[in-house]
């Protein structure tokens, strides 16, 4: 027996292996594992070019635990090791590159491990000494035991071994004897090893036999060494890739579709990805991507390995690129691994593409599960937005789809404006819009559905990449002005009769958290009496607002909506007729003292015209404020007056109640004091 040092000048390797990679530590199985896996597959490449001609059996890599030594074994068949090669490949060369790296950044050791992996020295996170005893394929070869203490030093002394290949015998410590357990090793093999390419035997299968449950002959394998990612696309079908779907997520729903990743240039890449339905939220999938090398998991929290949107995904991605033992954000860094991201995002696009243009009627069928996604895409990555824009659809308030191109070709004639631009009409909700969208129909517009979490945002975005495409909410204007072409009508009604209407429905209308603003128009007589409008800017940025915590001054603003007085509307006369009868002698009185009042003023204007401002005597300026604040109170007078009117016109409350249904804006005790008073006034 022989005693040695490891390779490395510094002490400081096995504290590092114990404290930082301590979060991690799951990943010894993995390493231990995969080296067996890897020594399997070497035998298999030394066979078949012949370098090794002796008998190849069954290859295959065993678990066991001992409960009693409290060791944990893997075993394989594999090439084995000489001592020569313990001496280099386990002495040597496990940091022997990276020493002077460590001179260097002693303090991060973070750096060193994400660097440079650990591989089989991950096995010292969870155990107090290590043995391996190895016999080499190699003709003539004798066994030896290489066994560590977690220290520089180590023993090596020739052995007794039957059969070619190595064993792992890791001595767990005490503080890690949860490993110990058959359910964590499970769950483990099961995270790790699930599609190893050579079978791996966990203890053996059990059978209910008398009462209880007890091993039989038979090996338990925990992994599919041939999972569908490895298989050729044209040796599958549909019903493979479905079951490969449940063997990922035994409990995930059906997906969409999928698309089979193959390429090998300028790297290697396999994988099956498959789209979700996603429902109206861009809720965190719970069926994450799985990232393998070489058919070894890495991780499932791919977020800033591959872009955000395609995180929404389920499937694998498999690269023999994808470096296995190293840190997250040193993956997240590496060259490879972002080329692989970006060839990805295409990959997605062409095959969206691919599927639009195969099966367009599929594709429409899907494209309400689909959009977030590709919505999502477009917003966050602007190669995907250019990819993308030849198959996003836009589906109408009749249920049809349309690309992008498609659409502007059906509107453009009859939804240009007066100044050139195309303007999309848009509902967000079909039923509380509905007369907006018939008005808009009536007039020969379309109307789109965008109620999805993400179309306020994506038509921002839009707006953005075509200046001259505007998208407007069917609900914020009237109908003339929603698309403003050059007609302009004018109001029936004169300057003073309009004032004298203001107050009248200022009566009546809520104030506090909403605002509302009395504007007039001549919409004709067939159309409604009142209409209420909110602007298409006020209501987008309180609706981002609501998503974005970022805009809380907009969420703070309150709701202003328009109140739109239809003047060529025969009721609007009414009121007005009405006013006159009840009101008309009082509100000349008031305005007769206004007469003098605005001589007063022209004159003491006359005075101070041909003066600068420091030149007007104080006495001057006095009077004219004086004369302005009795203005104001004649104005306020009327204003009362008005609004006491207003308040006692039932007619006027009635048609505002009757605007604010068809907005479904009434509700609770107003909308239960509407009818009543409906009933009243029918009885
Ligand atoms: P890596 O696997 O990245 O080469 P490791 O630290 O995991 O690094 O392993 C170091 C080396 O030890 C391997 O390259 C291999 O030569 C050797 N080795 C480890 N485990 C085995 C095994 N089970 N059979 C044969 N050789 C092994
Ligand atoms: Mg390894």
């Amino acid at each position: 027996m022989s005693i040695g040092k490891i390779g490395v000048t510094s002490n400081d390797l096995f504290p590092i292996i114990k404290k930082f990679l301590y979060s991690d530590h799951d990943i010894f199985l993995r390493e231990i594992v995969s080296n067996a896996v890897d020594a399997t597959q070497k035998l298999k490449t030394l066979a078949s070019s012949g370098e090794f001609k002796g008998e190849v059996g069954e290859l295959r890599v065993s678990v066991s635990i001992d409960k009693e030594a409290k060791t944990i074994t893997i075993s394989d068949n594999g090439i084995g090791m000489t001592q020569e090669e313990i001496e280099k490949y386990i002495n040597q060369i496990a940091f022997s590159g990276a020493e002077e790296f460590m001179d260097k950044y002693k303090d991060q050791a973070n750096a060193i491990i994400g660097h440079f992996g650990l591989g089989f020295y991950s096995s010292f996170m969870v155990s107090d000494k290590v043995d391996i005893v190895t016999l080499s394929h190699k003709e003539g070869a004798e066994a030896v035991k290489w066994s560590c203490e977690g220290n520089p030093e180590y023993t090596l002394e020739k052995v007794e071994k039957a059969d070619r290949g190595t064993d792992i015998v890791m001595h767990i410590s005490e503080e890690e004897e949860a490993f110990l357990e058959e359910s964590r090793i499970q769950e483990l093999l099961n995270k790790y090893c699930k599609f190893l390419p050579v079978e791996i035997a966990f203890g053996k299968k059990k059978e209910w036999k008398d009462g209880k449950n007890v091993d039989t002959d038979e090996d338990n394998i925990i992994n599919d060494t041939n999972p569908a990612w490895t298989k050729k696309p044209a040796d599958l079908k549909e019903e493979d890739y479905s079951d490969f779907y449940r063997q990922l997520y035994p409990m995930g729903e059906d997906p969409l579709f999928h698309i089979h990743l193959n390429v090998d240039y300028p790297f290697n890449l396999t994988g099956i990805l498959y789209f979700p339905k996603i429902k109206n939220s861009v809720e965190i999938q719970k069926n994450k991507i799985q990232l393998y090398c070489n058919q070894v998991f890495v991780t499932d929290s791919v977020e800033g390995i591959v872009p955000e949107f395609l995180t929404m995904l389920h499937g694998v991605i498999d690269s023999p690129d994808i470096p296995l033992n190293v840190s997250r954000s040193y993956l997240q860094s590496d060259g490879n691994v972002k080329k692989i991201a970006s060839h990805i995002s295409k990959k997605v696009a062409d095959s969206l593409n691919d599927i639009f243009k195969n099966d367009r009627a599929d594709f429409e069928m899907k494209w309400d599960d689909l959009r977030i996604f590709i919505q999502y895409g477009m917003l966050t990555e602007d190669k995907f937005f250019d990819r993308s824009k030849k198959f996003m659809l836009f589906k109408n308030t009749e249920g049809k789809y349309f690309t992008m191109e498609e659409y502007e070709a059906i509107i453009k004639e009859n939804q240009t404006d007066k100044d050139s631009n195309i303007i999309t009409l848009y509902a967000t909700d079909v039923d509380a819009q509905y007369t907006y969208i018939e008005a808009a129909k009536a007039k020969g517009y379309d109307v789109l559905v965008m109620d999805s979490q993400l179309d306020n945002h994506l038509i921002n975005h839009l707006e953005q990449k075509t200046p001259t495409t505007k998208y407007v909410r069917v609900d914020s204007d009237i109908i003339e002005k929603l698309i403003q072409k050059d007609e302009v009508k004018v109001s029936k009604l004169t300057e003073e009769q309009r004032n004298d209407l203001i107050p009248v429905f200022n009566s009546h209308l809520p104030s506090g958290k909403v605002n509302y603003i009395v504007a007039f128009e001549s919409l004709g007589e067939e159309a409604q009496p009142l209409l209420i409008t909110q602007s298409e800017f006020m209501r987008r940025m309180k609706d981002m607002a609501a998503m974005n915590a970022g805009m809380g001054f907009y969420g703070e603003m309150p709701d202003s909506f328009n109140l739109v007085v239809n003047s060529d509307h025969a009721l609007i006369e009414n009121i007005l007729n009405d006013k006159d009868a009840k009101m008309g002698e009082k509100l000349a009185e008031v305005s007769a003292k206004l007469t003098p009042l605005f001589e007063e003023r022209e004159q003491l204007d006359a005075l101070k015209k041909d003066k600068k401002a420091d030149e007007v005597p104080q006495e001057e300026k006095d009077k004219m404020a004086e004369v302005q604040k009795q203005i104001s109170a004649v104005n306020a007078e009327k204003e009362e007056l008005l609004k006491g009117y207003g308040k006692d016109n039932q007619l006027v409350k009635q048609l505002i109640d009757l605007a604010l249904l068809a907005n479904n804006m009434l509700k609770g005790a107003e909308l239960a004091k509407f009818v009543k008073r409906s009933v009243d006034m029918i009885k």
